[in-house]
């Protein structure tokens, strides 16, 4: 395939052009990086699972009405996505107190949280993604009133998704972030879910005995990441019978 136009390259994914307008290709690099990528890392077949991950959700999410930016999948590391103009924020739902919610209000990492909650922050590194209420949001002109009632109502849709989908295979949806974007057909604007939602996104932690299986694995060095992501996608079925994070192959001599 012809050499394609690098659009955007951000932590762990790569936008290059599409092969039709308003289409885009996303390539799942292996970098993981926490703290605002004060840590990084390489994690041999990070993109390949989060790659398929992220497509058996985004599927998911179609079958059951939710609209988001999965074409198809191409190869082993990208996929052929919608192209959209992405809202500055990062929507996160919340079942279980965890992360900067637990630290920020003192509760212990795993209580249950009265319904799930919904909340916002600032798509913008340098300031560190800071949490804003609605009335920022609305006031600097982020997103409209109308577009936030959308993206709740988004949001919680894909939280019940996905804690289903997790309850299923033994797994806990403690958190999530997702991103959406705007999509113009005519005079209408659409808002879809977009980016990502893979365990780099999520914390999932097993029903039994409490494991962690997401990115907490890296951020709080508590053992191998390639093996806690390819558990989640065993669990689900995705995994591809030849993709594994073995090593490369050694010459023999
Ligand atoms: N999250 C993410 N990207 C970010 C910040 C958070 O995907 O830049 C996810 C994170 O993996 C977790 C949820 O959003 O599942 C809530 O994260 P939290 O606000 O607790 O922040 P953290 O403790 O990860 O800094």
């Amino acid at each position: 395939m012809a050499r394609r136009k690098k659009l955007y390259e951000g932590k762990a994914k790569v936008l290059y052009e599409g092969p039709e307008p308003g289409t885009l290709v996303q390539y799942f690099k292996d970098d993981a990086t926490a703290f605002n990528a004060e840590k990084k890392d390489v994690i041999e077949g990070k993109g390949v699972l989060n790659n398929r991950l992220s497509e058996f959700f985004m599927k998911g999410l179609t079958q059951i009405g939710v609209p988001n930016h999965f074409i198809k999948r191409l190869n082993m590391r990208e996929q052929l996505i919608r192209a959209v103009e992405i809202v500055p924020l990062e929507v996160i739902v919340r079942n279980y107190a965890a992360g900067s919610m637990a630290k920020r209000l003192g509760m212990e990492e795993g209580t249950p949280l009265p319904r799930p909650i919904v909340e916002f922050s600032y798509k913008d590194d340098a300031l560190g993604d800071p949490l804003v209420p609605e009335e920022y949001i609305i006031a600097f002109g982020w997103a409209s009133q109308q577009d936030m009632d959308d993206i709740v109502a988004l949001a919680l849709r894909v939280n019940d998704y996905m804690s289903g989908v997790m309850y299923g295979v033994g797994i806990k949806l403690i958190d999530f972030k997702i991103e959406v974007g705007r999509v113009f057909e005519g005079d209408y604007q659409r808002l879809i879910v977009a980016d990502e939602i893979s365990p780099d996104s999520c914390r999932l932690w097993d029903i039994e005995t409490g494991q962690k299986l997401d990115k907490d694995v890296f951020r709080r060095d508590l053992g191998s990441l390639a093996d806690a992501y390819t558990e989640v996608a065993k669990r689900l079925g995705v995994l591809p019978s030849n993709v594994t994070h073995a090593p490369k192959p050694t010459l023999i001599n």
